[in-house]
C-alpha cells in the first residue's frame, strides 16, 4: 500500500489539496479509486501493485494503448525540440493532412486543446455565420463542460448556466425524427446549429437511427442551420469517422480524444465557408486562440497515432469488439443487462434503461476493477490496438463475471 494516500492529504487550513480528493469529478467512482502508477500497451499498474486491462483507455482516447513505442518517440522527438513555441509549427499541417485525407468532404481544420473547446468554436462559429442563436441537441447527450454543451444533461448538470443559455438549447429525444422537425419547423429561422453525438455515452450508449440523422441533414440543409456532428468519441469507429458509416456529412465536425496520441487535443473540422470565420486574414473574423493549440507535442503524437490507426485496424478492432459485444450478451440476457455500443466500444448496461443510475455504474465499475478490468466509471469499454482475441475474450469473460456479481447483489 502507497505510504499514504493522497485522498487524505490536507492542507494547512483543512482541505484536501483537491476538491474532493479528485482532480476529475469525472474519474469519481464513489469511493476513492487506487491511482495509476504505470502503463503499458493495454496494461496499467495502480499503486497498490495491482495489473489491470486497460479499458478505459483515458476516456476512449488511447487507441494505441500505454506507452506506443511509435508515439512516444514521435511526441520526444518533439518535444526535445521544444514543447510549444509562439509562431506556427510544421506538425500542424501533418496532422491537419492526415485528418482531412479521412474526411474528404470537409476543407479545413482549427485545433483546440480539448473536445470541450472544439464544441465551444463549433457553436461560435455556427451561430456567427447564421446569424442566429438557437441550438438543438439530443437529450441525455455530453458534448464537453462549455455552459451550452452541458444543457442536454437536464437540470443535475445545469447548476451555474445561466438561464438565458439554458433557453437557447432545444433538447430533441433520441431519435425522434418527428419531434425534430416539429422543433426547427416552429421556427426554422431561430435555429444556428443542429449537434449530433451519434453515438452518445451519457444518453446510455444508445445508437442514433438512420432516419434521425438523415431528418437532421435534410433540415439543415432546407433551413441554412449548421449541422455539427460530435465526433469526440466516434472518430474512431470507421475509416472516416461515425457520421462516414451513416453516409451523412456535418458542416462541422468535432473531435478530440484519439487524434492527439494521448495528449491533450481537440478539433474542428468543417467546410471552408464556414471555417473561414475564424480565418484571422479577414476583417471581423471570431477569436481563436488557445495558448497550448496545435501544439507540436500533440500534433506529433497525433500524426503518429492516425498514421498507426489504419483501416484495417480499425475494422480489426470493430469486429473484435462486435464479437465482445455479443459473447457478453450471450451470457448477460439472462440476469437482465445487456451490451450497448458499436465496434470497438461497448458498455454493458440493465436492459432497456435510458439514464442508469450511478449506483449501479459504480457497483459495476468496482466489480470490474477487482476482476482486472479497467473501464470508465460509466464502464465504457475501448478497445485498443495492441489488444488480440485473446485479451478481448479475457475483457469479454472479466465484464461478464462484473455484471453476474452485480446482477446476483441486486437480488439480495
Ligand atoms: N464531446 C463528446 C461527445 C465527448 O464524449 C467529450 C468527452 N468525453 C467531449 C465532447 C469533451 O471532450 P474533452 O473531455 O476533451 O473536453
Amino acid at each position: 500500500a502507497p505510504a499514504e494516500d493522497p485522498h487524505l492529504r490536507r492542507g494547512p487550513r483543512g482541505y484536501p489539496l483537491l476538491p474532493g480528493g479528485y482532480g476529475r469529478s469525472t474519474y469519481y467512482t464513489g469511493a476513492p479509486s487506487p491511482y495509476a502508477v504505470r502503463g503499458e500497451g493495454y496494461r496499467v499498474w495502480d499503486d497498490r501493485g495491482r495489473e489491470l486491462i486497460d479499458a478505459n483507455n483515458n476516456f476512449t482516447s488511447l487507441i494505441h494503448g500505454n506507452a506506443h513505442p511509435d508515439i512516444t518517440e514521435a511526441a520526444t522527438k518533439a518535444l526535445s525540440s521544444g514543447a510549444s513555441w509562439g509562431i506556427p509549427n510544421l506538425y500542424e499541417w501533418e496532422l491537419a493532412d492526415l485528418l482531412l485525407s479521412r474526411l474528404t468532404e470537409l476543407d479545413q481544420v482549427r485545433f483546440t486543446n480539448s473536445g470541450t473547446e472544439a464544441v465551444m468554436s463549433a457553436i461560435r462559429i455556427a451561430r456567427a455565420s447564421t446569424g442566429r442563436e438557437r441550438v438543438i441537441v439530443t437529450k441525455g447527450g455530453y458534448h464537453g463542460t462549455s455552459d451550452i454543451a452541458l444543457v442536454p444533461g437536464g437540470p443535475t448538470y445545469t447548476r451555474g448556466v445561466p438561464q438565458g443559455v439554458i433557453d437557447d438549447v432545444t433538447p430533441v429525444p433520441l431519435n425522434d425524427a418527428e419531434f425534430l422537425r416539429r422543433s426547427i419547423e416552429a421556427a426554422p429561422d431561430a435555429y444556428a446549429a443542429i449537434i449530433l453525438d451519434l453515438l452518445p455515452n451519457r444518453a446510455g450508449l444508445l445508437r442514433i437511427s438512420d432516419e434521425f440523422v438523415t431528418t437532421a441533414r435534410e433540415l439543415a440543409t432546407r433551413y441554412g442551420i449548421v449541422l455539427i456532428i460530435d465526433e469526440v468519441i466516434s472518430l474512431r469507429l470507421g475509416p472516416h469517422g461515425l457520421s462516414g458509416g451513416y453516409g451523412v456529412s456535418p458542416d462541422l465536425l468535432t473531435t478530440g480524444k484519439t487524434i492527439g496520441g494521448g495528449f491533450a487535443v481537440g478539433a474542428v473540422v468543417g467546410l471552408g465557408s464556414l471555417m473561414s470565420e475564424v480565418d484571422p486574414t479577414r476583417p471581423g473574423s471570431l477569436p481563436h486562440g488557445g495558448t497550448f493549440s496545435g501544439n507540436p507535442v500533440s500534433m506529433a503524437a497525433g500524426a503518429a497515432a492516425l498514421r498507426l490507426y489504419s483501416e484495417s485496424e480499425v475494422k480489426r478492432l470493430n469486429s473484435l469488439g462486435d464479437a465482445a459485444r455479443e459473447s457478453v450478451m450471450a451470457r448477460v440476457a439472462d440476469v437482465g443487462w445487456e451490451v450497448r455500443g458499436r465496434g470497438s466500444l461497448l458498455r454493458a448496461v440493465p436492459a432497456g434503461s435510458e439514464k442508469v443510475d450511478e449506483g449501479t455504474q459504480h457497483r459495476l465499475w468496482w466489480e470490474s476493477y477487482n476482476r482486472g478490468l479497467l473501464g470508465s466509471p460509466a464502464n465504457l469499454l475501448s478497445l485498443s490496438t495492441p489488444m488480440d482475441q485473446a485479451v478481448v475474450d479475457d475483457i469479454a469473460d472479466r465484464l461478464t463475471d462484473a455484471v453476474l456479481a452485480v446482477a446476483a447483489d441486486a437480488q439480495d
